[in-house]
């Protein structure tokens, strides 16, 4: 350890291939359920943490900060270093009972199932319940039964975020919230200024969606004004579009969905074909029925897992999972192991998010995916379906956010009374009477996914800056451009993670990041 470069050198090589071999235990595991591969996926996991938590070497680590580096990689494995173990620097003793602890509610999360009139429910019964059931009394019995898991589980996940922030607290920072970001290279104050200004900006058109559903809402379910209660909504958390545009499936019906994925990316002159070679497409038993991307070596071998199905979420997510493999397989491959790779989920989301899109773009329906003239009618509907969901989603992430901040800041608050305040304000829903309830608490991400959410509208915001700025660069071209491509290629595939993600974005925007784009294209 006389030098960085040896000690990269030396230490590297060892995450390397348990890396490698913990993304091929995942692999087995998802593909196929097997328990065997659950145990290693564990094994290799914890394998890899231990690697990351060697004080001694944390401690060298910080005394190469101090030696000045000067080669620019050097500089940014150094930095990645630092953060992978200051995050495992927690006393280990804390470290286990909250990994204990969070098992335990995985557990719970995956196995609870509610009772409605003797008969247990699960997640898609919920939601097609709500879907469907025109009366009213009965969507609201459903609605509270999909909530049952939030007090059943809100004291254990209390006391893992009480332990989330002592952890924080051991390494000086105030809560774990704060830890998080800056762990993950996001200032704060400035994702809260961002945040404001995009709600600022997007507000009246928020407004004018909310008054149209609110009437759409009111004819189908005869409610009285100020009665907007989140049971009329299609999902238990109104994420969602409760009026959704109900005949796209057609639509999606009636052409090759794989295949217009592929001619998408041969347009960009993108070989999706190893990837798809080594990706397992379609339902089976046992599988992971969701769908995602895995770069096994950051070198040839990346996957993806689908379900692949006519429908418009699939394609969607064909495209969006394609666009993570394409970005995974365009890194400079001079680049060190470590280092190839996106900086953060953002940049990569944001690429993934800008593919899927396409799913429901008329151009690309027209003349990629060849829909026929019979159907092609309702491709505007499509397009403006698409601006409603990011508008609701929009609401939705903010008050994850700012929930998330408020509730680490102080968890001995009425955090329900927080819940209902925040949905309020940001997505202008009637917060029905809860007192003595835990609805915060039966949102999977608040307990298990923490400090997240915030980077799937921060990717929507940047995949909309990169639109305007190929737009910009070559006016007469779509996405799916061999000039889009190369622009996308050499300014955000090909430096991997050289560069912090903000620093990034503006490498590939020749400016900042800001939401302008986004709340042109969606909040007009
Ligand atoms: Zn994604």
């Amino acid at each position: 350890m006389d030098t960085l470069p040896n000690f990269i050198k030396e230490f590297m090589p060892v995450v390397e291939e348990k890396a490698k071999a913990l993304n091929k235990a995942v692999w087995i595991l998802e593909t196929t359920g097997n328990s065997d591969a659950q145990d290693l996926v564990a094994l290799l996991d914890t394998d890899l943490r231990i690697l990351f938590s060697d004080r001694a070497i944390y401690e060298r680590l910080l005394q190469f900060k101090e030696e000045k580096i000067e080669d620019p990689l050097l500089k940014r494995q150094l930095d990645n270093l630092i953060r992978s173990f200051k995050g495992n620097m927690i006393p280990k003793e804390l470290a286990k009972e909250i990994a204990q602890k969070e098992a335990a509610l995985t557990n719970t999360y995956a196995n609870f199932r509610p009772v409605y009139k003797g008969k247990t429910l699960n997640e898609n019964e919920i939601l097609e319940f709500l879907k469907t059931e025109k009366n009213v009394s009965a969507r609201k019995e459903i609605w509270e039964k999909s909530k049952e898991i939030g007090d059943k589980l809100a004291p254990q996940i209390l006391e893992v975020i009480k332990l989330r922030n002592q952890a924080a607290q051991t390494l000086g920072y105030p809560d774990y919230f704060q830890m998080q970001l800056d762990l993950q290279e996001v200032d704060q104050n400035w994702l809260q200024n961002f945040f404001s200004t995009l709600s600022e900006k997007s507000q009246a058109s928020y407004d004018k969606l909310i008054r149209d559903i609110e009437i759409e809402l009111q004819k189908k379910y005869g409610i009285k004004e100020h009665e907007f209660y989140p049971w009329f909504w299609k999902d238990p958390f109104c994420q969602e579009d409760p009026i959704p545009f109900e005949n796209s499936e057609e639509i999606y019906k009636s052409f090759d969905l794989l295949q217009a994925a592929k001619s998408f990316y041969q347009q960009m002159e993108l070989d999706v074909e190893s990837i798809l070679s080594r990706s397992d497409l379609f339902e089976r038993e046992k599988k992971n029925q969701h769908a995602f991307c895995i770069n096994i070596d950051h070198c040839k071998d990346v996957r993806t897992l689908m379900n692949i199905k006519p429908s418009q979420r699939w394609m969607d997510t064909i495209l969006h999972e394609l666009g993570h493999a394409v970005y995974d397989l365009g890194y400079d491959a001079s680049l060190p192991w470590s280092l190839r790779s996106p900086p953060h989920m953002i940049t990569t989301e944001a690429m993934a998010l800008m593919a899927g899109r396409e799913a429901t773009n008329p151009q690309f329906l027209q003349t990629i995916a060849k829909v026929p003239l019979e159907v092609s009618a309702n491709l505007e509907k499509l397009k403006e379906s698409a601006k409603r969901r990011q508008l609701i989603f929009s609401r939705w992430v903010l008050v994850i956010t700012a929930f998330e901040k408020e509730m680490y800041k102080n968890p001995d608050q009425d955090l329900n009374a927080l819940w209902w305040n925040l949905i309020e304000k940001y997505q202008k829903i009637t917060p029905p009477d809860r007192k003595g309830h835990n609805d915060w608490a039966a949102k999977y991400h608040v307990g298990l996914a923490p400090v997240y959410y915030f980077s799937y509208l921060l990717g929507e915001v940047f995949a909309s800056g990169m639109k305007e700025k190929i737009a910009t660069l070559y006016p007469n071209k779509s996405l799916f451009s061999k000039e889009a491509s190369q622009f996308l290629q050499g300014r955000l595939f090909f430096p991997g993670d050289r560069y912090s993600w903000d620093k990034l974005i503006e490498h590939v925007l020749d400016q900042p990041l800001s939401c302008d784009a986004w709340v042109k294209e969606f909040a007009y």
